[in-house]
C-alpha cells in the first residue's frame, strides 16, 4: 500500500476512538496547567498505540512529549488543551489536541520499516501563561527538526504570522494625604499612572502601525478624599518586529519615568508574563501542508494571515522550523473565545476537519521524512530567519 494510503487508512481505523477523545476533553475544559484529564486521556491512547511517553516536562505537570521511532529525521506534533474559564473549549483545543495525536498515530503507521520519528508535543496552558516557552527554555524542542500545529478558525490560512509581545506591570509609589484639607502633602500615585497613559496616548501617533499597546489599572487607590499613596498599571505590547518591540517598550517605560518626575512619585518596574516571539512559518513545510489540504478539497481563501495576536508556537518558529496553520471549521463568521464557536468545535463538521487537518499534518511529515532534498530547503529557508 502506497504510504499516503497507509496514513488514510491509519486515520480511518481510528476515527471514532479518536472522535471519543475530542469529545470527552470539550465536555470537560480544563484551565491551563490543570488540564490532568486531557494530558493522561491524550498520553495514554499514545502509550496504547506503542509511543514512549514522557511526562511532566519543563517543570510542566500536564505536559507530555510521546516519540515513535529511534533515530533519523524528527517531526513533532504540538498538541494544545487547555480552555478558558466560564466559555470551556472556545478556541477549539480540544481539535487542536487531537488533531496532532491523529497526525502522529497516522504518521507512526507510515513509518514501519523505515529511519524518521514522530513525536507529538503535550503543550499546556497556551491561552494564559505560555507553555511552550517553558518546554523551550528546557530543550525540548531542541532535536525536533520540523514542528506542525493547527489552529480552528473561520477561514483557512497557511502562512501565518503574530505579533511579538512583552507584558510588564509599573508601580508607583507616592504618600498619601487628606485629599481635601491638606492636598498639597501628597505625592498622588493614581496621578502618576493616568501621566503614563496620557505618555503613551501621544506616543502612539508616532509608533509603526503594527505596533499595539494595551493597558488596564489594576491598583488606583481606594477612596477618593485619601491621595493613593500607591498604584499600579499593567501594559501590554506587541509588534511584529522583535527589535522594534524593545524600542517601543522603552519608550513606554520613559513615559512612566516622566509620569513618575512629574508627580514626585518614584516608580518600579516588572515583567510580568512571557516573552511571546512573533511566529515565522516555514513556507516550504507550509506549501506541503497546504497541498495535502487541496488535496482533501480544502479552498485555501487567504493563505497569508498577519495575525494580530500572540502565540507561543511563535518562541518554537525561533528554535525549530514550525507552521501554525489556521483552518476554517465553517463558512459562517462565528468569533473565537464566544459560547458560540464552543459549541461549534463539538459538531461533527469540526471534527472532520480535525481529522482532515490530522492526514494533511500527517502527510507533511512524511514527504519531509522520506525527501532529504525536502528536508534541505526546510533548514535553508529556518537559517534565514531573524536570530532571537
Ligand atoms: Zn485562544
Ligand atoms: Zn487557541
Amino acid at each position: 500500500m502506497a504510504d499516503y494510503a497507509v496514513i488514510q487508512e491509519k486515520i480511518e481505523e481510528e476515527k471514532s476512538k479518536l472522535v471519543e477523545i475530542a469529545r470527552a476533553i470539550h465536555s470537560k475544559p480544563e484551565l491551563g496547567g490543570r488540564e490532568f484529564f486531557a494530558s493522561e486521556l491524550l498520553s495514554g491512547y499514545l502509550e496504547e498505540k506503542g509511543f514512549k511517553v514522557w511526562r511532566g516536562l519543563g517543570g510542566l505537570k500536564t505536559a507530555f512529549m510521546a516519540s515513535y521511532g529511534d533515530s533519523g529525521y524528527h517531526v513533532g506534533f504540538c498538541s494544545e488543551y487547555d480552555a478558558l474559564p466560564d466559555i470551556g473549549h472556545g478556541c477549539g483545543h480540544n481539535l487542536i489536541a487531537v488533531a496532532g495525536v491523529a497526525a502522529g498515530v497516522a504518521l507512526a503507521a507510515a513509518l514501519k520499516g523505515r529511519s524518521g520519528r514522530v513525536s507529538v508535543i503535550g503543550t499546556p496552558d497556551e491561552e494564559d501563561h505560555g507553555g511552550k516557552v517553558d518546554l523551550v527554555r528546557a530543550g525540548v524542542f531542541d532535536d525536533i527538526d520540523a514542528a506542525m500545529m493547527f489552529h480552528p478558525g473561520c477561514s483557512t490560512s497557511i502562512y501565518v504570522e503574530s505579533l511579538a509581545c512583552r507584558d510588564f506591570r509599573f508601580i508607583f509609589h507616592g504618600r498619601s494625604a487628606h485629599a481635601s484639607c491638606e492636598p498639597w502633602e501628597g505625592q498622588n500615585a493614581l496621578d502618576a499612572v493616568i501621566q503614563t497613559f496620557n505618555g503613551v496616548n501621544a506616543l502612539r501617533q508616532y509608533l509603526k502601525d503594527d505596533v499595539r499597546i494595551h493597558g488596564v489599572i489594576p491598583e488606583g487607590g481606594l477612596v477618593p478624599n485619601v491621595i493613593p499613596d500607591r498604584a499600579a498599571a499593567h501594559f501590554i505590547v506587541r509588534s511584529r518586529d522583535r527589535n522594534y518591540l524593545m524600542e517601543v517598550v522603552e519608550k513606554v517605560i520613559a513615559c512612566a519615568r516622566g509620569a513618575a518626575t512629574s508627580t514626585g512619585t518614584a516608580f518600579e518596574v516588572s515583567e510580568s508574563g512571557y516573552p511571546y516571539e512573533a511566529m515565522v512559518s516555514n513556507r516550504v513545510m507550509a506549501d506541503l501542508f497546504a497541498e495535502s489540504l487541496k488535496e482533501a478539497g480544502y479552498n485555501i481563501e487567504s493563505p497569508h494571515r498577519e495575525g494580530l495576536g500572540s502565540i507561543d508556537m511563535g518562541n518554537v518558529s525561533l528554535v525549530t522550523p514550525s507552521i501554525h496553520p489556521v483552518v476554517a471549521l465553517t463558512d459562517e463568521w462565528v468569533p473565537g473565545h464566544t459560547h458560540e464557536f464552543t459549541a461549534l468545535c463539538d459538531t461533527d463538521e469540526a471534527y472532520h476537519v480535525m481529522l482532515t487537518v490530522g492526514r494533511a499534518m500527517a502527510i507533511t511529515g512524511l514527504k519531509a521524512i522520506q525527501d532529504p532534498a525536502v528536508q534541505e530547503q526546510i533548514k535553508c529557508e529556518f537559517k534565514q530567519y531573524p536570530a532571537c
